[in-house]
């Protein structure tokens, strides 16, 4: 295999695609140790400008691209390391690589290059492993909600891969958005989950029923519907409430913003350091 240049670090080492513009991705640190890190953090992923596009992405005809040889255009500065933050969806216990759940960013920087990756490819990634979206201010005995739209779902895996699935005490659901069921990556393994763990709740949850190629028997709207809803309690025997619950929001600005809105209408407090409260949130953009 030939060798890349030392700032990628990494090789992609599986690749699974949910569906066209969803990608599973797994890459393993080539020659060095992935540091410990806590389930919710996140790293950075990077490709050079000079690294190819996929097929499915915009050119980036911008005026600052060039036109490459398989006629896609390329990035103007061939050399530079285009980084972005990903969560770590694997868990944090087997550290022999990490796993990401990526969206593709059609006229993006870095996505379109991601997805153009195949097995064995180096990448950039981060050795510095780092957020603070992560359970450790939440105390045992409080209940867990963790709402996810699209790829704001890869933290919590990491979460109930770690540990979640195992601490019986609690309850925890999650609540995972998207347009369309093929759409809901993880939905296998998270059904599988909450059928041998009866504190683990999953609700998969699409807003566009009408696309389906069979008829959608699950919740559709969006997260905050299911909260409206109460389906959660239904599922508990009792309501979540800031007493006993701790709310974590990941994914689509618009979720968040709206989830906040509805909590807060229920008592709940957004959580900072200075600050402690029960409402939890990561903004991807
Ligand atoms: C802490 C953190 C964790 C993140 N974890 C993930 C993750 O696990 N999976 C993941 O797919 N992304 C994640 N992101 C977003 C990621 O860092 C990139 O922003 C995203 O992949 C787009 O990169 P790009 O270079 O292709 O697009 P860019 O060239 O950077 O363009 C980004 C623009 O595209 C738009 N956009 C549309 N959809 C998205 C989206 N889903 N994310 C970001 N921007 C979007 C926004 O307007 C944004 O300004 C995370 C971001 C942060 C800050």
């Amino acid at each position: 295999m030939e060798k890349p240049p030392l700032s990628l670090n990494a090789r992609l080492i599986q690749r699974t695609e949910v569906s066209p513009g969803l990608l599973i991705l797994q890459a393993a640190p080539d020659g060095w140790t992935l540091p410990e890190f806590r389930p919710g953090q996140y790293t950075v992923l990077g490709l050079p400008g000079s690294a190819p596009r996929c097929v499915a992405a915009d050119s980036e005809a911008n005026g600052d691209g060039e036109n490459g040889e398989d006629g896609r255009t390329t990035h103007r500065d061939p050399v530079k390391i285009i980084r972005r933050a990903y969560s770590i969806s694997s868990s944090s216990v087997g550290r022999e690589y990490l796993e990401f759940y990526v969206m593709l960013v059609r006229s993006g920087e870095l996505t379109p290059r991601l997805f153009a990756l195949n097995v064995g490819d180096p990448l950039l990634m981060g050795p510095k492993i780092t957020g603070m979206f992560t359970l450790d201010s939440v105390p045992d005995d409080q209940h867990i909600v963790l709402f996810a739209t699209g790829t704001g779902l890869a933290p919590y895996m990491s979460m109930i891969r770690t540990s979640l699935a195992e601490n019986r005490h609690r309850r925890v659901a999650v609540v995972h958005g998207a347009y369309h069921s093929w759409d809901l990556g993880y939905r296998a393994e998270l059904t599988t989950l909450a059928r041998v763990c009866p504190h683990l709740t999953y609700v998969p949850l699409i807003s566009d029923p009408d696309h389906e190629p069979a008829p959608w028997k699950g919740q559709t709207g969006f997260c905050q519907d299911v909260w409206k809803s109460r389906a959660i309690d239904a599922d508990w025997g009792f309501r979540p409430s800031k007493e006993n619950t701790h709310i974590f929001l990941c994914g689509h600005p618009g979720m968040i913003q709206g989830m906040l809105e509805l909590l807060t209408e229920d008592g709940f407090e957004p959580h900072s350091r200075k600050s402690p409260g029960q409402i939890h949130l990561e903004k991807y953009w």
